[in-house]
């Protein structure tokens, strides 16, 4: 498999620490076939600064023209209530060409069951309100709450994803989501992104381990979201 790595913070994020250059070139040298650089929506307390928007995109596309791999201008985005709305305006949002979806925090609720519904109900309504490519660290908050809802909700869910095309994202820092939901995302016809979720630069391209593993798990080249950005 060709590995990429769809999830990289620069130091556009306040909690980042590289330079979109020096990812690029980090990059190359691990071997990556394709990157997108996706920094934190404005919302989080560490996100983009809103008034550097304008030069992020600027800065990426010059180095688009310089990158000897394919760069996709990307973000990470916060999923910020239950109406699943995003922190970038509609017009930003289209020219964004690797958009992740991500819950951060949900503040309202407290047991994990509470918790897993109310992120369930708003990754759901994200999807089905705005074109995004993968919905990050998927049912992570802490822990994974994916052992809180029923089989018959997650089902529900992969068909609607499978159905809007967006794609679920296997993130290295984090190790989620778990092999049994990897392989029904696949029986389920979703496609799979891959991120380390570096902030730094030495960890950008941490992502083999996760592909041997995807590897093992029968998951096929066809499977992969970059097969889409490679035509
Ligand atoms: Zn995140
Ligand atoms: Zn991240």
């Amino acid at each position: 498999m060709k590995p990429f790595d769809f999830h990289i913070h620069s130091h556009y994020s306040a909690d980042g620490h590289a330079a979109p250059a020096q990812i690029v070139e980090e990059a190359e040298v691990k071997g990556m076939y394709a990157i997108a650089i996706t920094d934190h929506g404005p919302e989080l307390s560490v996100g983009i600064n809103p008034y550097s928007i304008n030069a992020y995109l600027e800065e990426l596309k010059n180095l688009q023209k310089e990158s000897s791999i394919p760069l996709l201008i990307g973000f990470e985005l916060n999923i910020v209530d239950r109406y699943g709305n995003i922190d970038l305006p509609e017009p930003l949002l289209s020219k964004i060409e690797f958009p992740i979806a991500s819950i951060h925090y949900l503040r309202e609720a407290s047991a994990p069951q509470q918790l897993a519904r109310s992120y369930l109900e708003r990754a759901k309504m994200c999807i089905e309100r705005f074109p995004v490519a993968a919905l990050g660290h998927p049912f992570f908050l802490h822990r994974s709450l994916l052992p809180f809802l029923s089989r018959e909700d997650i089902e529900e869910f992969l068909d609607l994803m499978a159905d809007k095309r967006v794609t679920i994202e296997v993130n290295a820092k984090y190790n989620t989501p778990p092999p049994d939901f990897i392989k029904l995302c696949i029986h389920k016809g979703v496609k799979l992104s891959v991120g380390s979720d570096a902030h730094t630069a030495a960890e950008v391209g941490k992502v083999h381990d996760i592909f041997r593993r995807l590897s093992k798990l029968g998951v096929k080249e066809e499977d992969l979201v970059i097969n889409e950005f490679m035509k």
